[in-house]
């Protein structure tokens, strides 16, 4: 008997096989096809199955999705902006199968609090900083997962003094102001001349000022972010991944100013924040943590 985990991102599907520890084996991935995205993952699922009989699929998708449902329809992937009832084609798939759908941020918590750095933490937060903004949240040792399985959009806490447009309709989200994206669009409306994150990171580590402030200004929303749903929450320790986390210092050094400076509530003044050991497949652990609990009933 296999057990499934499928991660439908935004601009990439993958799946794979889950044992018991939560490694997952024999990944495949693809592009998300934006004319037929089901047709991907299908091909994905029935590859990566093979002939084994599939006792459990646990699926991890960029949200906004509809749990009680199993409707999700990303932000970015327009064939399924009106929804698409992605359990009901799965179960279509293997009948016999047990399926659980959660939003990816609560797939990466759920992989970080099995295998990543908040193993042994009841109250911790797990960010994602790349093209967007995500994140998941543990609290009394429970995934948060709110009333339609949205819960953990950390990314669209509002940050102070800064009304950028979001790419969820509102403004001065932390996503708007400290994703990669749009510090990269900051930085080249004010004459940065590069394309992408990592050639960002690149010119910052190099003492470029608009790159340097860039950085500056995506750590320091993203470090208030952080604070405040630390006050919330009550979290003892947060661990951020994703592409544009790896910037290194300047990025980091903004961040956990911001931490400092806005964490002194006595009960977060210990408050850790660090860089996910995870790899970019975070996501798709934990859609496997989701199978593989489902199949232990
Ligand atoms: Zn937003």
């Amino acid at each position: 008997m296999a057990v499934l985990a499928l991660d439908i991102g935004a601009t990439k599907f993958a799946a794979g096989i889950v044992d018991p520890h939560y490694r997952v084996h024999e990944v495949r991935r693809a592009a998300a096809a934006s004319a037929d995205p089901w047709a991907v993952c299908r091909d994905l699922l029935v590859a990566v199955a093979g002939d084994n009989e599939v006792s459990a699929i646990g699926i991890g998708s960029a949200g906004p999705v509809d749990v009680p449902t199993g409707v999700i329809s990303p932000l970015n992937l327009r064939a399924w902006r009106g929804g698409f009832a992605i359990v009901d084609q799965v179960r279509t798939l293997f009948p016999d199968a047990a399926v659980r759908l959660a939003i990816d941020g609560a797939c990466l918590v759920l992989a970080e609090h099995r295998v990543g750095g908040l193993r042994g933490v009841d109250n911790g937060l797990a960010l994602t900083v790349s093209s967007g903004v995500g994140g998941g949240i543990i609290a009394d040792g429970r995934v948060v997962v709110g009333r339609t399985g949205n819960a953990g959009h950390l990314g669209h806490l509002v940050v102070p003094g800064d009304d950028t447009a979001c790419p969820c309709g509102g403004f001065g989200c932390v996503e708007a102001v400290a994703s990669g994206m749009s510090s990269v669009r900051w930085a080249r409306a004010r004459g940065w001349a590069g394309e992408s994150g990592v050639e960002l990171a690149a010119a910052a580590h190099r003492g470029d000022p608009i790159p340097l402030a860039a950085m500056a200004r995506a750590g320091t929303a993203l470090g208030q972010g952080i604070s405040s749903a630390a006050a919330l929450l009550d979290v003892d320790r947060v661990v951020i991944g994703g592409g544009f986390a790896q910037s290194g210092e300047p990025l980091w050094g903004p961040l956990r100013a911001a931490v400092a400076r806005h964490s002194r509530l006595e009960f977060i003044g210990e408050l850790s924040v660090e860089l996910s050991t995870l790899s970019e497949g975070a996501t798709l652990i934990g859609a496997g943590v989701l199978a593989v609990e489902a199949a232990s009933g």
